[in-house]
């Protein structure tokens, strides 16, 4: 049975395919490469996948000798606990299991989780954000805002980490809210916040805030 293509599965059938490695590496190939077969950059042949002694697969030209890891390019290079077990604590992190409940269930340590817990928050805006940068534009009104995020930083500790997020939102013409963006700055000082406004926020845009008096940009 291979992995099935373009179609979406439900939460249960994806944790049944991400417990089988076989099918996981089916299924990555299928979602993340559509099924493309990589061509050596040297010789120019098509490379096959083949497996290490630790169940990982990775690319390789028979002619030249060369092996690229099937994961290279993608977040899952920097796994350490294996496809199945991060897709697996990916998929329960997405669907809202706790913390503590995910490494229990998946048998890891909380603060593998956390990270890929992270990971997947920075994946959903980079993704969010992609589809929807540069708003406003000559005339319209963008508000801009920054908010903080604070989670402790261990389990007993009092330290807290503070993630500051910063946005804006173009105001429609009717009242209601527009196209948005949203990402995470490691301060709010005006050096930080000002080449994100003319990354993101089109010329001559009228940019309201409550911090900072509205101007033009
Ligand atoms: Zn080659």
């Amino acid at each position: 049975m291979a992995a099935p293509e373009r179609e979406i599965c439900s939460t249960s059938e994806l944790l049944d395919i991400f417990h089988n490695e076989d099918l996981t590496w089916d299924w990555f190939h299928m979602v993340f490469f559509k099924g493309e077969v990589f061509v050596c950059k040297k010789c120019r042949r098509r490379m096959t996948i083949q497996m290490n002694d630790k169940n990982y697969r990775y690319w390789n030209c028979s002619h030249c000798k060369i092996k690229k890891s099937v994961l290279d390019g993608t977040v899952f290079s920097k796994s350490k606990i294996g496809l199945g077990k991060t897709l697996r604590t990916l998929l329960l992190q997405w669907v809202g299991i706790s913390i503590n409940n995910t490494a229990e269930l998946i048998g890891i340590n909380r603060n593998t989780v956390a990270f890929w817990a992270s990971v997947l928050r920075v994946v959903c805006m980079k993704i969010w954000n992609s589809k929807q940068i540069h708003i406003g534009g000559k005339g319209k009104i963008v508000e801009i805002d920054e908010a903080v995020w604070r989670r402790r930083k261990c389990r007993r500790g009092r330290r807290k980490e503070q993630i500051w997020l910063f946005g804006g939102v173009e105001r429609l013409d009717g009242g209601g809210a527009g196209p948005r963006f949203v990402i995470i700055v490691p301060n709010r000082t005006k050096e930080t916040l000002l080449p994100i406004i003319l990354e993101y926020i089109k010329p001559e845009t009228i940019i309201m805030s409550d911090e900072w008096k509205a101007y033009e940009c």
